[in-house]
């Protein structure tokens, strides 16, 4: 990669002298941003981009959204102070929404900081109920980089390497990389899948807690199983009680069009034992949350406390932001510009070389390519035509799309324009 050069190579360095460097940078030269306004960000340098990316990186409705703004800076100057010890109307009130709206019988919600923080609760919580420290996870998933979620996350290329505190058996279910796997259609792809579960719970002497999945695999590069596979795991897992996580961080807030959360493209699986959230529920101010029956929820003994989950001015953001997301029906909006988005994009993807796959539901869109150079030179050329993508899965050759929820059918054609150019500079018509 060339060196990073203008104003953005001083920083750069900065930020390496004072920072790890297992913290991933995207981009040769990478890039601050210092505004956002809709769909659009700013970078040190002046230069404006069309944000494909920043709905999954916690711009859930839109950058500087006034009704956000407004509840934020309303808060600040009322009380930031922020304990669960005392009682919080903003809180109570995202509480109440959140259980409302989970799909989960007699829910409690449990507001942390972030995403590995609840997935962390949620593994806490699983754990304790069923007293085994044993799980089951996805292989390829990612649900955190803390001590016990980078123990449950399969992707090995982000998951830092640790002894976790959690024994984790993985299964097959979310790519049909595996080779033969890759060969079945989506019955016999499940009934392996199911077989894979049954052998892994074979091989567990003491019983397992739970299963912890993205409905989606997000890091993964946007794959998701065929739509029965969650039922087919049910079925198994309650045989012997073991209870079901949905990793909603990523699909949850109707980014998937046709659903509010991402376990609900399996409905025959009936809601899970829980589902965790975070990233984009506060616009940028950090939320996270597990939600679980009373009953799970209520199973740890002894007191606990939050310090900075359900802070009064995080919550307000996030009542803010739902609310708007609901009134302005921004689900609907992701199921009708996300479609003619992976329309466009799949006969873009027709007359190029070098596209393997473009899927996704919604707003939440994989454009696969050949490898993860050929994704890297792409996401390099559609930053210097005005676009931000994203990229992941399971060797980093998949260009992420998930942008803002209020995107419009004009900045998605302009979008899929530039990715179209960047595609065809980078790899060459077919
Ligand atoms: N779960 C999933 C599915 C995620 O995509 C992420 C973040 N990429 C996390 C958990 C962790 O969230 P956070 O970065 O807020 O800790």
């Amino acid at each position: 990669a060339p060196a990073p050069a203008g104003v953005h190579a001083a920083l750069h360095d900065r930020h390496r002298a004072v920072m790890p460097d297992w913290l991933a940078l995207y981009y040769d030269q990478p890039m601050e941003l210092t505004h956002g306004e809709g769909r659009h960000v700013w970078d040190g340098e002046g230069r404006r981009y069309l944000d494909f990316f920043g709905g999954i990186l916690t711009t859930m409705t839109a950058h500087a959204l006034p009704e956000v703004t407004k509840a934020v800076s309303e808060q600040a100057g009322r009380l930031l102070h922020s304990s669960t010890l005392y009682l919080n109307r903003p809180m109570i009130e995202l509480a109440e929404r959140i259980t409302a709206l989970s799909g989960i019988p007699d829910a409690r919600v449990f507001f942390t900081t972030s995403g590995t923080e609840a997935n962390d609760a949620a593994l806490l919580l699983a754990t304790a109920y069923r007293r085994s420290n044993q799980v089951l996870a996805m292989r390829n998933s990612y649900h955190g980089r803390s001590f016990s979620t980078v123990g449950v996350t399969g992707n090995r290329a982000w998951s830092p390497t640790s002894l976790s505190a959690l024994q984790t058996l993985y299964v097959h279910g979310a790519v049909r990389d595996a080779g033969p796997l890759a060969e079945l259609d989506d019955t016999a792809f499940i009934a392996a899948c199911v077989a894979d579960l049954r052998d892994m719970l074979n091989q567990s002497a003491r019983g397992v807690a739970a299963l912890i999945a993205e409905p989606v695999q997000g890091v993964g590069g946007f794959t998701a199983p065929p739509d029965g596979l969650y039922a087919a795991f049910r079925e198994v897992l309650n045989e012997q009680g073991i209870l079901w996580i949905s990793d909603e961080v990523q699909t949850g807030w109707g980014r998937t069009g046709d659903h509010f959360w991402g376990w609900q493209a399996h409905a025959a699986a009936g809601a899970p034992d829980m589902l965790t959230f975070a990233k984009g529920i506060g616009n940028g101010m950090s939320i996270g949350g597990v939600v679980a029956r009373a009953e799970i929820m209520n199973c740890l003994d002894g007191n606990s406390i939050s310090t900075f989950g359900g802070s009064p001015i995080t919550m307000a953001a996030g009542n803010a932001n739902l609310a708007y997301l609901l009134e302005h029906d921004l689900q609907g909006n992701a199921r009708r510009v996300g479609g003619l988005l992976i329309e466009r994009l799949r006969a873009i993807a027709a007359g190029l070389d070098g596209v393997t796959d473009v899927r996704g539901r919604g707003l939440m869109i994989g454009v696969e390519l050949t490898d993860a150079r050929a994704a890297s030179r792409a996401l390099e050329a559609a930053r210097e035509g005005g676009l931000l993508v994203g990229r992941g899965g399971l060797d980093g050759s998949v260009l992420r799309i998930a942008p803002p929820m209020t995107l419009t059918v004009a900045e998605a054609e302009e979008g899929a324009a530039v990715l179209e150019d960047a595609l065809l500079r980078t790899a060459g018509r077919r």
